[in-house]
């Protein structure tokens, strides 16, 4: 039988590296997500520094990024077939980078901003009809994704930006998280899995800010 955690890996490093990703490219904030970007998560995936895990959510969404163990979560086997699912992994990946990078001082609403733009430009990049979008804050990155598609390395302005974390931080889902609108984020860099590479747990270390991955 085989492992559905090596195909889910699988396919999320190919929805990493496919032109529609790579094609992705803007600034927010301190953070410059692109073909680069992208690239980073994806060999941090292939390297096992982050690991792609087939179960179901905590937080009550579809995929999530679990921050403190590096962990990409997808629900199933299946997951990542259909046009919304690659943007749901995109943006997962973008809250991955953005834990990477490890910035002090940014915000939780922030992170999820540039996810949801990654992921609308992603949805834009490949040519697919838009599936209807039903709630506001997909509407937001929507809009704001059609306006700087297009225009590599683009700043996000900052008066787009504010709107959207504003809708962020109004929806049921991120309040109940406890997100606000500067509430700060959790990024705290990758652990370096050297319990696979023959050593053991207590060589487990978080790397500092800005540390390149080999
Ligand atoms: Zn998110």
């Amino acid at each position: 039988m085989s492992d559905p955690t090596r195909g889910q890996t699988a396919r999320i490093i190919s929805i990493l590296r496919s032109p529609a990703a790579r094609k992705i490219s803007f600034t927010l904030g301190v953070w410059r997500i692109d073909a680069l970007a992208f690239e980073e998560i994806a060999s941090a995936i292939a390297l096992g520094d982050i690991e792609v895990v087939v179960a179901p959510a905590k937080g009550g969404g579809e995929a999530e990024y679990n921050f403190k163990k590096d962990l990409i979560v997808v629900p199933d086997v299946t997951y990542g077939a259909k046009i919304t699912q690659q943007g749901a992994i995109i943006h997962e990946c973008v809250h991955a980078f953005v834990d990477m990078e490890n910035f002090t001082g940014q915000a939780e609403s922030a992170n999820e901003a540039a996810a949801y733009l990654a992921g609308m430009l992603y949805i834009l990049h490949t040519g697919i009809v838009m599936p209807p979008i039903i709630t506001p804050v997909g509407n937001l990155a929507a809009g704001i994704a059609k306006t700087i598609i297009g225009q590599p390395g683009a700043a996000v302005p900052k008066m787009f930006e504010t709107d959207l974390r504003r809708a962020i931080a109004s929806e049921p889902f991120y309040k109940r998280q406890g997100v606000t609108f500067r509430s700060p984020d959790h990024a705290d860099g990758l652990w370096r899995v050297r319990a696979l590479r023959g050593r053991t747990d207590i060589d487990m270390v978080k790397l500092p800010p800005k540390t390149r991955l080999a």
